[in-house]
């Protein structure tokens, strides 16, 4: 072994914990047992809904909130819930600011996918995009982030500017469900070079689904041949 390729080495050991309990890992990762636990389903909850990733109530099959709606998304992965303790992973990034989760997010979801099944051939990732006012927040975009360590994950092409904003929306935390689903209608235009392509839309965490309603809504009415909703954490 060369002396840089054991430098390497060393390097992708050293220094590296699991953001939720501090085992030593290998590498930018949620250890073994970490991702086991927040990505199975937890006791006394059922599977989830395949068009839109909610937790189905018990007993039923089908799932009450797409039956009253229309989705212009044929599915929704979803890593795990945006529930404690998981949720604290999505708080390091989006509040803590804290960059190289980005890649330990990507993987969950990777994983995710993966048990889900292959997406379908010449799909490409589409982050959703920031609002303005988030990005002077931030200065980066998680959802843009976490797509970014998908492509490399799945060496998966990324369309990064496959939508923008046609509006600012007032921050969503401020508004109640119903104004969110208004407020996000018509929010996004999506360029030409989806045409064609089926589409594999990332976001962090999904909580009505408004948003990636109205991003699929016009990636199709661009050309995409379909959407497949990729989300790192999913409001119960
Ligand atoms: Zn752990
Ligand atoms: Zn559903």
């Amino acid at each position: 072994m060369s002396l840089l390729s054991m430098g390497r080495r060393w390097l992708s050991r050293i220094g590296c914990e699991c953001p939720l309990c501090g085992a030593r890992v290998a590498g930018a990762r949620l250890c073994q047992g970490c991702a086991t636990d927040i990505t199975g389903t937890p006791p006394g909850m059922q599977a989830r809904c395949r068009r839109c990733a909610l937790r189905l109530p018990a007993g039923a099959a089908h799932c009450a909130s797409c039956l009253g709606a229309p989705r212009a998304y044929a599915r929704t992965i979803a890593a795990f819930d945006y529930a404690p303790p998981a949720d604290a992973l999505i708080r390091m990034l989006k509040t803590q600011l804290r960059l190289s989760m980005a890649p330990v997010l990507a993987r969950v979801l990777a994983d995710a996918m993966l048990r889900d099944g292959a997406l379908p051939t010449g799909t490409v990732l589409v982050p959703v995009p920031a609002s303005r006012a988030s990005l002077r927040l931030r200065g980066m975009n998680p959802a843009g982030e976490i797509a970014r360590g998908l492509a490399a994950e799945l060496g998966l092409p990324l369309v990064g500017d496959a939508l923008r904003r046609r509006r600012e929306t007032p921050r969503q935390s401020s508004l109640n469900r119903q104004a969110r689903r208004r407020g996000a209608v018509g929010l996004f235009q999506a360029s030409a070079a989806v045409a064609g392509h089926h589409v594999a839309l990332v976001d962090d965490v999904m909580t009505t689904g408004s948003t990636v309603q109205a991003a699929a809504t016009a990636l199709l009415a661009a050309g995409a041949a379909s959407v497949t909703v990729l989300v790192v954490a999913r409001t119960p």
